[in-house]
């Protein structure tokens, strides 16, 4: 059941929305004309609790597309089709070191870095079990909308663009087919890839789809169990690697917490068994990562000190979302 979280949380992302608004630091990705034409300004926040508790401001209920973001779901999906060996056959567990559409694949086997990066998200797309692509895509979609709990849908017009333009996804996986780390044909394997990154959400819905995460793969709203336990740790700990790119050492000194981003904006962090945090901001830095989300994640995190490997008895934040006196929306 929702309810609101206390006021001090609804206080923390009202200024900080406040706060990070005129901030005009950052690009917005060009590469197709809806990016290219989001608005700066928007910019949203959401937090979830595996108990349900629930607060937001700014934008959060804005719809963004997914992008990078849906890696973590997929990887999910074949987690529990495959198991996490049946996984690490085909890409690999390590921190690239390179940008998210590196052509980096390891020497000898062939196996792209990591499923957070494209090349790895693009075989672990293909690793999904299915009899065609059409179910491949609704299973993925499916899992997604499981972790949100609603029925997600696909921005039609960014996927077609998408996959019109989208000659360096597409050489990567010729490029992984003929190193043999793809066995799947490349057109049908793009098509669910990049349908999977055009795929609606809003920060209300990141911070729900990480607040599935943080409660071990059941969702808080629906109490559906989405993935086991197990798939839910083995996908944190590769956001918490690799999920904010070629800054995720950085990300994870200040912030502490697993997390991943994607191109439109998107920022999604879980907290084990504490919370989830969704963010939208469409400025993007060098890295490829909002730069409102990620500075917004830098100050809520110095504030209430949820870093992973932060004594517990410096933690503030248990105590600021279990003082629930407000009642449930
Ligand atoms: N659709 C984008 C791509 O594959 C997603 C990348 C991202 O969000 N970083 O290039």
């Amino acid at each position: 059941m929702r309810r609101e979280l206390p006021p001090v949380v609804h206080e923390a992302l009202a200024t900080l929305h406040d706060e990070l608004l005129p901030v005009t630091d950052g690009e917005l990705a060009d590469y197709i004309p809806p990016l290219a034409k989001a608005r700066p300004d928007r910019f949203g926040l959401a937090v979830c609790t595996p108990e349900g508790g629930f607060a937001a401001a700014g934008d959060h209920d804005e719809p963004l597309t997914i992008q990078s973001i849906s890696k973590v779901f997929t990887m999910a999906l074949v987690l529990g089709d495959r198991g996490l060996e049946g996984l690490l056959k085909h890409v690999g567990a390590e921190p690239s070191g390179e940008s998210f559409n590196a052509v980096s694949l390891e020497e000898g086997t062939g196996r792209p870095d990591n499923p957070m990066i494209n090349a790895g998200a693009i075989v672990t797309c293909s690793l999904v079990k299915a009899d065609d692509s059409t179910e491949r895509f609704e299973r993925i979609l499916g899992m997604m909308s499981g972790c949100a709990g609603r029925e997600l849908e696909v921005d039609e017009k960014v996927f077609e663009l998408e996959f019109a333009t989208s000659d360096r996804n597409r050489a990567l996986g010729h490029f992984m087919r003929s190193a043999g780390s793809l066995t799947a044909e490349v057109e049908p394997t793009l098509e669910v890839y990049l349908r999977q990154c055009a795929v609606l959400v809003t920060a209300s819905d990141l911070a729900v789809m990480a607040a599935t995460l943080a409660a071990g793969g059941v969702n808080p709203f629906t109490d559906e169990r989405v993935m086991s336990t197990e798939a839910a740790r083995h996908v944190m700990t590769l956001m918490a690697t690799c999920g904010m790119y070629d800054a995720s050492g950085e990300w994870m000194l200040r912030v502490g917490s697993p997390a991943k981003s994607g191109v439109a904006g998107g920022v999604m962090t879980a907290s084990p068994a504490q919370f989830g945090l969704g963010l939208f901001s469409p400025p993007l830095d060098e890295k490829g990562n909002s730069v409102r989300g990620v500075e917004a994640c830098h100050r809520l995190a110095e504030r209430f000190s949820w870093h992973a490997f932060a004594l517990p008895a410096d933690r503030q934040l248990p105590a600021a979302l279990e003082d629930d006196d407000a009642e449930g929306a």
